[in-house]
């Protein structure tokens, strides 16, 4: 696998001032996360909220600078290029090759401007057209996405939640990326509609030869899209495997815990499984000695409270978690009743 984006141990520190004398809390919402994602590949970050992946997108496109660590670009010309240690002026060409979709197209979307100008805009702040060239590529960025020709002089309140996701689809390939970073891009939609929108960002990837980092909440979204599976939990990777793998043999309790809140469609097999996990997940607040999971963990030992348990390739790999004993526990994968053999 060539890799196109390395992220080594990124952590980020959120500062906030709570109380009634303002006292200052840190917040630790990543910790020493490194992925790497291949060209060509379509990446998912999964886990609860609060778990750290929408703040590990925006510490890649910097629109939060994170605490530490690297993230190199390799693009396809040239060597690599480190974008954690750029300023926001030397950052800006690299930002026409790294595009975010977001999960609420209507909060990102200004309801003011027609979407002829929603889709110009980044041809115009990146001087990367202008005149008849830039309406050319708007007008073929629409069509690509499935918005009619007459959407171009109408304002984004006129659309529904799946048009509008599709200009914020056009927004951030006008550009013509090489990776783009889906937020949630389709929670915010219907069943129907996120299916149709998952159609079309396959097809775009196809035709736009794309790599995709694809953050999201839903397995059912990910088992369909993704190439490989990113789980991160309080602000670690604590597994990471091939989608297939994953599903079939997770490596980690925590993904198992993931899969088994799957709904199961099978009315037979209703009742047999959502074990529910024990309790809260802790205040990213609180300093937490050892492993991360280890206050709801079903398999944690003396052991897993004091030491932090490294992300490591499990039995020579493919699949990679960070648990002392993921050798031998035995989990449940999404479309078994019984632990993977
Ligand atoms: Fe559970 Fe211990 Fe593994 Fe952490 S290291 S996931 S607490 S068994």
């Amino acid at each position: 696998m060539t890799a196109l984006l390395e992220v080594e141990n990124l952590s980020k520190v959120f500062t906030l001032r709570a109380g009634p004398f303002g006292d200052p809390i840190t917040l630790a919402a990543l910790s020493d996360v490194s992925i790497t994602v291949g060209q060509g590949e379509t990446l998912a970050i999964v886990g609860e909220s609060g778990c750290g992946k929408t703040t590990l997108g925006r510490c890649i496109v910097r629109a939060v600078d994170p605490s530490g660590g690297r993230v190199t670009y390799h693009p396809q010309e040239g060597g690599p290029v480190e974008l954690s240690g750029l300023s926001k002026r030397q950052l800006k060409p690299w930002r026409r090759d790294i595009r975010m979709i977001f999960q609420d197209p209507m909060s990102s979307l200004n309801p003011y401007m027609r979407v002829f100008d929603l889709v110009a805009e980044p041809l115009r702040i990146h001087k990367a057209a202008r005149g008849a060239e830039l309406e050319h590529r708007v007008v073929s960025t629409l069509e690509k996405v499935g918005l009619p020709r007459d959407a171009l002089q109408r304002f984004p309140h006129a659309f529904s939640g799946g048009q509008r996701q599709r200009i914020g689809i056009a927004r951030a390939l006008v550009l013509e990326p090489k990776l783009v970073i889906a937020d949630e891009a389709v929670s915010a939609l219907d069943v129907s509609i996120q299916a149709q929108i998952l159609n079309l960002l396959e097809d775009l990837k196809a035709d736009f030869g794309l790599t995709y980092i694809f953050i999201s909440h839903d397995l059912g979204v990910v088992n369909y899209l993704a190439d490989r599976v990113v789980v991160m939990y309080l602000g670690h990777v604590v597994e990471s495997a091939p989608t297939e793998a994953l599903f079939e043999r997770p490596r980690h309790p925590y993904t198992e815990v993931l899969l088994d809140a799957l709904p199961i469609a099978d009315p037979t097999r209703r009742g047999k499984r959502h074990d529910t996990v024990k309790g809260e997940i802790p205040y990213l607040g609180d300093r937490l000695e050892g492993c991360p999971f280890h206050t709801r963990c079903k398999f944690a030992e003396d052991r897993c409270r004091k030491d932090k348990p490294a992300l490591r390739p499990i039995n020579g790999g493919p699949s990679e978690a960070a648990c002392h004993f993921a050798e031998t526990i035995e989990l449940k994968g999404a479309f078994s009743d019984s632990p993977a053999t």
